[in-house]
C-alpha cells in the first residue's frame, strides 16, 4: 500500500477503491442522474443515516440542478452480521408525495434494508422512486433490489471507509477498503 494511504487503523486489509476512482464513478452517477431528472421540479435525495453521508454530499455537488436533501436513520445490523430486521430509528422530514426520490445507501448485502425502506417510502406516494447505492455485494443478496444508480459491485468482503464504518471506525477514511477480520480482533483488544 503506498504511502499516501498511511492512516492509524492496523485493520485495513485492500485499498479496494482509491479516492480518484470513487470520484470518477461518481461524476458519472451525478451525470446520469442529472440527464434522467432533468424535467423534474421536486428532485430529493433522500440518504440513510450514517453510511451515505460522505457519498451523498460528493454526489448532490456534483447533480448540477436543483435538488433536496434529507435523511432517515434505520438499523439492521449488530457487528457485521444482519438479521433480517429493520428499525426505522428517525424517519425523514419532507413530505414526499408528489416528489421524485433517489432512496440512497452505503452498501447493498442481503438488500433487507433497502427493500423494507422502498416498500415504505412506496406508501407515501413519491412521484417517482429510484435506488442508488454506492456498493452491491451481489452474491449476497436474499431479496430482489432494483438498483438503478450503482458505484461499483463488490465480492463478499466486509468494507470500511469513506462513510462506511466497522464499529463507528473507519468512516473517514479517504479510500474503500476491506478489513482484515484477524487484525480487527487483535485491534479491539488495544
Ligand atoms: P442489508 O440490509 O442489505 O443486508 O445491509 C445493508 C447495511 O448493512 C448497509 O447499509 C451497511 O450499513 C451494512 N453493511 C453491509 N455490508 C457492509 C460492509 O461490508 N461494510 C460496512 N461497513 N457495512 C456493511
Ligand atoms: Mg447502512
Ligand atoms: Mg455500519
Amino acid at each position: 500500500m503506498s504511502s499516501e494511504f498511511d492512516f492509524p487503523y492496523d485493520f485495513i486489509g485492500k485499498v479496494l477503491f482509491t479516492p480518484e476512482e470513487i470520484e470518477k464513478r461518481i461524476s458519472f452517477i451525478a451525470n446520469q442522474i442529472h440527464n434522467d431528472y432533468r424535467d423534474s421540479e421536486k428532485l430529493l435525495l433522500l440518504g440513510l443515516l450514517r453510511g451515505s453521508v460522505v457519498f451523498i454530499t460528493d454526489l448532490m455537488r456534483k447533480v448540477q440542478m436543483p435538488l433536496t436533501m434529507d435523511f432517515m436513520s434505520v438499523s439492521s445490523y449488530s457487528g457485521s452480521e444482519t438479521n433480517g430486521f429493520v428499525r426505522i430509528d428517525s424517519d425523514h422530514k419532507t413530505n414526499i408525495s408528489g416528489w421524485d426520490v433517489i432512496l440512497i445507501d452505503d452498501i447493498v448485502d442481503t438488500g433487507f434494508t433497502i427493500n423494507t425502506v422502498r416498500k415504505l417510502l412506496l406508501d407515501r406516494n413519491p412521484r417517482s422512486l429510484k435506488i442508488c447505492a454506492l456498493l452491491d455485494k451481489v452474491e449476497r443478496h436474499k431479496v430482489d433490489v432494483p438498483i438503478d444508480y450503482l458505484g461499483f459491485s463488490i465480492p463478499d468482503v466486509f468494507v470500511v471507509g469513506y462513510g462506511l464504518d466497522i464499529d463507528e471506525k473507519g468512516r473517514n477514511l479517504p479510500y474503500i477498503a476491506s478489513v482484515d477480520p484477524k487484525k480487527y480482533e487483535k485491534s479491539k483488544h488495544k
